[in-house]
């Protein structure tokens, strides 16, 4: 008898209705024999409304309190999916994260789990019953309620399923796998059968957010398939999996993000451990740093450049804050009027044909690139925000579309 993970994401759950679709497809599973644990996200957009309430309240809420208040979104869904499943007739037992056994890191916000236990699930499973778990959220070993980041559901569904042992995971979303680009800029994006999980680690890490980057490298860790798939039709959906053999250097993907902005510290003294310096208080408190440019600048000062999550950029503001104190620089400046389009596959880095592709194709729109990034499965480019859309579009036509050019190695 298999035993597989199934997530449901906010859209999927977004109304009763969606709840009793979402009910009555897990009834079907369960009627064929499967052992199944249904992990669900919040309904709709209750998250975002539940982050501007507080917001509003406070401008840099205490993390522990904010962890109090986003994990009740995930409680509502278990609770009004197990209903769901008791009128249909299914045996059911919701859990909010730290029920079902996710120990997690102390860091609110963003916590990493550390181990589930999973002796209640198994008891549920072995008395018949569909596991119902609230997604993005676990508890410290003190008992405090913590959350896993936005779109954290995906790695609670993916962390279960290899802490089960289970047979896969599948990811119901709203559209019917994952894409080229993403289907709502590009309507000629076409749907990825099979995918490896560093390219979708990548994908993932570069703005494709119908998975979360932490969801697909615990799954690459402990070898979980994931089925990436929509809640809306029976279609079969994307297997992010081992792909063995990557001869073919090739674009696989374009993916975008508008959540980011390029922080600039101005007349920083140019000499020995300064850069080592700013980025150390970045690093104690936990700021993501994705491109960065040190200037040449003058004799004795540089100007650094560096680009962060919309997500930090609180959390930066303080960064700096406690770096005037030990490093004197002119001014600090947050440009928030920039996004970043990437071109994602394994290898095109290393061919420079790739590269001037993508630069031609920006600059055949006129969109002026700000910085640049590259590691071995992509090419990133900051560019203006307003141009984002139009950018991932003519990037998309010139390297998935309009019959594909196929690079080898050495060609
Ligand atoms: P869920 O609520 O189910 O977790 P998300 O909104 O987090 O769903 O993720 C699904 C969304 O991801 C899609 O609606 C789509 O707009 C977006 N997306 C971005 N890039 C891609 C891509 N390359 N392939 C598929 N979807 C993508
Ligand atoms: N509800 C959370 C969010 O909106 C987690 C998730 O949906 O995966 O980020
Ligand atoms: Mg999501």
């Amino acid at each position: 008898m298999s035993l597989v993970v199934q997530k449901y994401g906010g859209s999927s759950v977004a109304d009763l209705e969606r709840i009793r679709l979402v009910a009555r497809k897990v009834k079907k599973y369960w009627q064929e024999g499967h052992r199944l644990v249904v992990v669900v996200s919040a309904m709709g957009k209750t998250t975002d409304t539940l982050l501007s309430m507080a917001l509003e309240l406070c401008p840099l809420p205490p993390e522990r309190e904010l962890d109090m208040l986003l994990s009740t979104g995930e409680q509502v869904s278990v609770a009004l999916l197990g209903m769901a499943l008791f009128q249909e007739g299914v045996q059911a037992v919701s859990l909010t994260g730290g029920q079902a056994g996710i120990v997690t890191t102390q860091a609110h916000t963003k916590a990493k789990i550390l181990h589930i236990q999973t002796e209640r699930i198994l008891r549920y499973l072995a008395d018949g019953k569909v596991v119902v778990v609230a997604g993005f959220q676990g508890k410290t070993a003190n008992e405090d309620i913590t959350t896993l980041g936005r779109g954290g559901s995906d790695t609670t569904a993916c962390a279960l399923a290899a802490a089960l042992k289970a047979d896969f995971c599948e990811i119901y979303t709203d559209v019917n796998g994952v894409f080229t680009a993403d289907p709502r800029i590009v309507p000629q994006a076409r749907k990825i059968t099979r995918i490896a999980y560093d390219e979708m680690s990548e994908m993932a890490n570069l703005g494709a957010k119908v998975l979360q980057l932490r969801a697909v490298d615990f799954s690459q860790r402990y070898g979980v398939r994931v089925h990436v798939r929509s809640t809306f039709s029976e279609e079969e959906g994307t297997w992010v999996e081992e792909v063995s053999e990557m001869e073919e250097v090739k674009v696989k993907a374009i993916t975008h993000s508008k959540d980011v902005v390029k922080v600039v510290l101005l007349g920083v003294p140019n000499q020995p451990g300064v850069a080592a310096l700013i980025f150390k208080v970045l690093a104690e408190f936990s700021i993501f740093i994705d491109m960065i440019i040190q200037s040449e600048g003058r004799e004795t000062e540089k100007d650094v450049a560096f680009v962060i999550t919309k997500e930090d950029e609180g959390k930066a503001q303080k960064a700096i804050n406690c770096l005037k104190e030990c490093l004197s620089f002119r001014e600090a400046k947050f440009d928030d009027s920039k996004g970043k389009v990437s071109i994602v596959g394994a290898g095109i880095a290393s061919n420079p044909r790739i590269a001037y592709r993508m630069f031609d194709g920006l600059a055949r729109l006129g969109v002026n690139i700000d910085m640049i990034s590259t590691s071995n499965l992509r090419i990133s480019c900051l560019i203006p925000r307003d141009r984002v859309e139009d950018s991932v579009q003519i990037l998309h036509k010139e390297f998935l579309e309009e019959g594909e050019v196929v690079l080898r190695e050495n060609s």
